[in-house]
């Protein structure tokens, strides 16, 4: 696995249109901005292949891409928009929880928490829908080279708090640095050793 380029399968805007459910799949949850693009693409090291999830139109898709013949990454579209409206949020709320609840050949969510700011509220709502769907997720931190250690370790504190909550999390925390490298062998790892 990670030995060759991803490859972009599709967008899904409903439960319809999702690939079929024929190999192993994880996917990637968090805030708008904290990340996610970078990371899905330092981990595949496909420039490009993940975009931003304020790029226009695609910021209410669950996005699939290849990596290997055997397993789907999945990017979950970015949430805590402050100011999307209740309609778009309400719509992406029911086609995550379908998603999740409904999905066979997912092994794991990876939620992608800012090293800086720690478990939000919006965060702690995607982990209570991870517990309801029974889908075990874990937690990844985000551009760990923008903080010092000791306010670092302050967050992982605080994070290790929330996780404690919620019956369907992983307790391993994953520091990443996408600019920097930090973690990506980890994450892959981790990843291979859910096939
Ligand atoms: P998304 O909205 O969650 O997909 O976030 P992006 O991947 O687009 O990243 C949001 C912003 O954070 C961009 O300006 C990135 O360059 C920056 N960023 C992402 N990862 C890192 C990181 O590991 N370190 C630093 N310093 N900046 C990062």
């Amino acid at each position: 696995l990670f030995a060759g380029p991803s490859e972009f399968v599709k967008g899904v805007v409903a439960m319809s249109g999702l690939p079929p459910a024929d190999r192993v799949e994880v996917c990637f949850a968090g805030r708008s901005n904290v990340g996610k693009s970078s990371l899905i693409n330092a981990l595949t090291g496909t420039k490009g292949l993940a975009r931003a999830s304020n790029t226009p139109g695609r910021t209410q898709e669950i996005n699939f891409f290849t990596q290997g013949p055997d397993l789907y990454l999945v990017d979950l579209p970015g949430y805590g928009y402050a100011n999307a409206p209740l309609k778009v949020v309400e719509k992406w709320q029911k086609l995550l929880k379908q998603y999740l609840s409904g999905r066979q050949t997912l092994r794991r969510a990876f939620v992608l928490i800012d090293a800086r700011h720690g478990v939000k509220s919006v965060d702690d709502e995607i982990m209570k829908l991870l517990d309801s769907s029974a889908v075990t997720f874990q937690c990844v931190l985000t551009k760990a080279d923008k903080v010092k250690a000791v306010d670092r370790d302050k967050v992982l504190a605080q994070v290790r708090g929330a996780l404690a909550k919620h019956p369907a999390a992983y307790p391993e925390i994953v520091l990443t640095s996408s600019e920097k490298g930090d973690g990506i062998a980890t994450l892959r790892a981790i990843i291979n050793s859910l096939l």
